[in-house]
């Protein structure tokens, strides 16, 4: 038979963007996100969480997925989300998945640009590495043996993606309740067992790129003219402190605390809340 064409060149419509929440944070962080990056991202955008909300509802309709997910702090109720997140990736058919926390900026002109470089014959996975070295596991074997393993993750906290070529060869270890009894069989959370699965199941590497940011690292450090190039960006406390990007305005720390606000006026000038700069 004659070659296939190639594929179309990627768009945004063919990234799903899994947002990982909890009922404590849908008025603290979720309407945070859909004031900003999400209000450009919303077809693309599933917001996963643990109770229903009828004012998230509303702005999000079938993009608010209530899983029957344990609003706790546990590794199954964390590794239950990325499941659903997964599986309901699998069944979208789109091209690319990408999960990030409620406490996340996804900055789509970036997260694209990142994503259109890859071939798509590849499998990957791409994200900020957690630790400076692989982390150990403890596997299981038959006759009660064990089996020391080690792989690299990307931190859930700072996002990662995963092409649908990857995530589909992960199905024999993700799909369904299979995600949440590797988790427990490795004993670690849910974005450390997504790098199991991928380094230690199927041979894969993760990707490490710069370009995505977790609370865990001094955020401060990011120069304002490189903000628009990242891909992901976050707010929260580190050691004590309040740990944002460090960006000018236009909004002030108290009225803008994460700097969320203000970096969405820097890469979407055009938004109606933001202030206008240039007389019309
Ligand atoms: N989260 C959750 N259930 C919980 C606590 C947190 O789903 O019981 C989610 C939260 O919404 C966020 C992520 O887990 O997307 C990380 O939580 P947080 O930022 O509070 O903690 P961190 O691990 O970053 O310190
Ligand atoms: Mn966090």
């Amino acid at each position: 038979s004659p070659p296939s064409p190639p594929p179309p060149e990627l768009q945004l419509q063919d990234v799903y963007i899994a947002v990982k929440t909890t009922r404590a944070f849908h008025r603290s962080r979720l309407d945070l996100l859909l004031d900003t990056w999400v209000s450009r991202t919303r077809e693309q955008t599933f917001v996963f969480t643990d109770s229903r909300d009828e004012s998230l509802q509303e702005r999000l309709g079938p993009h608010l997925v209530v899983t029957n997910c344990s609003a706790e702090h546990s590794h199954p109720a964390l590794s239950c989300k990325m499941a659903a997140e997964l599986d309901a990736f699998l069944a979208s058919g789109l091209r690319w998945f990408c999960h990030v926390d409620d406490d996340n900026y996804v900055n789509a002109r970036a997260l694209l640009k990142l994503l259109k470089a890859f071939p798509q014959t590849l499998d990957v996975y791409i994200g900020r590495p957690s630790l400076n070295r692989p982390i150990h596991a403890v596997e299981p074997q038959p006759h009660n043996r064990t089996r020391l393993v080690q792989f690299w993750f990307a931190t859930g906290g700072a996002g990662f993606c995963i092409n649908r070529k990857l995530a589909l060869k992960m199905a024999p270890w993700a799909s369904g309740p299979r995600f949440v009894d590797t988790s427990a069989l490795i004993r670690l959370p849910d974005d450390c067992t997504v790098g199991y699965i991928i380094e230690c199941k199927l041979g894969g590497h993760l990707q490490p790129s710069p370009l995505f940011h977790s609370h865990l690292e001094t955020l401060q450090l990011l120069g304002a003219a490189q903000l628009p190039e990242q891909v992901t960006l976050s707010y929260g406390v580190f050691e004590g402190k309040l740990n944002v990007i460090k960006l000018q305005g236009p909004f002030s720390p108290e009225e803008d605390p994460s700097r969320f606000r203000s970096l969405h006026c820097l890469l979407y000038p055009d938004t109606p809340w933001c202030p206008q700069l240039v007389a019309r």
